[in-house]
């Protein structure tokens, strides 16, 4: 097999604290980093190609630990409200898709991550009412056709919405619990079957798709299905993710049913591990995160999506002080409203400054670069696999123009990328060794026909699942009233 020689790039590569970056030749055997040497050292072969990057910064690709592809095709349809309110908007958008349907949310995903250097994601899939092989089947499809790494996580529910929060029972509609979605539940042991059938298809095809266990949220989840997806991370050593502690509702939530933190719930049912995804996190208390640190459990921070649901703001420097491993996430592109991973990774950079006036607590452009890349690659188990130019790891990279406003001058290359880089200055990616975008083009996927065909059935399904739009707004005074009350507001009708 010949190698592919990547010359003179100025490389960012690991250091114990962060990054060092050099002028270096990377050697490129097949999907992996054979060697980093410094510049002007290597010795390609007559059969190897030999590419001139000097011109390029060269960084790790980037992971975006947590987002929801199928909210790729109801981007822009949800209005600025808190997460309980947007979820009776942004959930009717999802119901009844088709397997098209579903390949093509994947698609307009891996087109969007790749120009902004994404290489790898955790995609947290969540079909209506619940898990269907053939659309699961048809997002692996995806991530294969596009070259992505990607790990999937099928989502698990089996509570009815309006048994997933604090609602008064007085303020809801008079409707039978069958409008709710009561009894209509899959049982916990059929879906968990079908996630452990999709990880039997799909884990480890082509090196770069991973299965996973993606339990939406423990109020959204009876305890035997927790409990089920845990035995089925702990039996097929795959990921179990859920949203944990997004909003106040949700912790007020955790102590209705439990009577003790959610933490604490999770910690009693046995599925806290070093497999454990915990995203968002922003209601944990100093106790929840010292249980969280002694489980070796990840977290996913998503300060974007955070801040569009005023869902408020995790504890992020407590949590990197106790040496809890953390990875960044976009989140939907229905609340973010994009998988720009660049973008969330300046978030994390800086929103945090604002909590404390002491620096030595900030955490920093070169933090919010380890985590949009190894960070987020420890979290989701592949850490020996991809997140820093090394050799041995994937060649996962990304090659940011030095000729680009973002650089221009160049002084200081990991805070220019982390705090002032978007996708237009990059001009190639690469997954396992392979160009999936060149001189600024897509080379796996045509992108004005994913495009033109998004339109086409993003315009149909809004219009059909008008119906499915009007039931859930059906339980937007309940939702609005317990919102009201769990911040203690005064209840206003604006938002029915
Ligand atoms: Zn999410």
């Amino acid at each position: 097999m010949s190698t592919v020689w990547l010359l003179g790039g100025l490389c960012l590569l690991p250091t114990e604290a962060g990054h060092e970056v050099r002028r270096c030749d990377l050697a490129i055997d097949g999907p992996n980093i054979k060697a980093v040497v410094p510049a002007g050292d290597a010795r390609p072969d007559p059969a190897d190609e030999a590419i001139d990057a000097s011109g390029n910064l060269i960084a790790p690709g980037f992971v975006n630990a947590h987002t929801h592809s199928p909210d790729n095709l109801i981007r822009g349809s949800a209005p600025n409200l808190p997460l309980e309110l947007w979820s009776l908007h942004s959930a009717a958008g999802r119901e009844g898709r088709s397997p098209r349907e579903t390949y093509v949310a994947a698609m307009l995903g891996c087109i969007e991550m790749l120009r902004g250097g994404v290489t790898t994601v955790l995609d947290h899939i969540r079909f209506s009412p619940h898990p269907d092989p053939a659309g699961l089947d048809s997002i692996g499809a995806a991530y294969r056709d596009a070259g992505m790494r990607a790990v999937i996580a099928p989502v698990l529910a089996d509570r009815a919405v309006v048994d997933t929060m604090p609602l008064d029972p007085a303020d809801l509609p008079p409707k039978s619990d069958d409008a709710y979605g009561r009894g209509a539940m899959m049982p916990a042991a059929e879906q968990a079957r079908l996630v452990d059938d999709f990880i039997q298809r799909w884990h480890g095809v082509e090196k770069r798709i991973y299965g996973a266990v993606g339990p939406s949220g423990p109020q959204r989840c009876s305890d035997e299905l927790l409990q089920l997806a845990g035995d089925i991370s702990l039996r097929r050593k795959v990921i179990w993710h859920s949203h944990v502690l997004e909003t106040k509702v949700q912790r007020e939530m955790a102590r209705r049913l439990y009577g003790v933190s959610m933490i604490r719930h999770l910690s009693d049912l046995g599925v806290l591990s070093r497999r454990t995804n915990l995203v968002h996190m922003n209601w944990a208390t100093p106790d929840d995160l010292d249980l969280v640190a002694a489980s070796g459990a990840g977290i996913v921070h998503n300060p974007v999506s955070n801040a569009r649901l005023g869902s408020s703001v995790c504890d992020l420097p407590g949590i990197l002080a106790r040496g809890i491993p953390v990875g960044l996430g976009t989140d939907s592109a229905c609340c973010n409203d994009s998988n720009n991973l660049l973008e969330t990774a300046k978030w994390a950079a800086l929103t945090h400054n604002q909590s404390s006036p002491d620096p030595d607590t900030w955490v920093g452009p070169d933090r919010a670069m380890t985590l949009a890349t190894r960070g987020g690659a420890s979290v989701l188990g592949l850490g020996d696999t991809t997140g820093q130019i090394a050799p041995g790891l994937a060649a996962d990279l990304v090659l940011f123009k030095i000729r680009s406003p973002a650089f221009a001058p160049l002084i200081n290359p990991v805070q220019q990328i982390v705090l002032g880089a978007g996708s237009a200055d990059i001009s190639s990616v690469m997954v396992a060794g392979k160009f999936l975008m060149r001189d600024g083009r897509c080379t796996m996927i045509d992108e004005s026909s994913i495009w033109a065909e998004a339109q086409e059935l993003a315009d149909r399904r809004l219009s059909a699942n008008k119906s499915v739009y009007a039931s859930a707004a059906n339980l937007a005074s309940a939702t609005h009233a317990m919102y009201c009350r769990v911040h203690g507001l005064a209840y206003r009708k604006s938002h029915d």
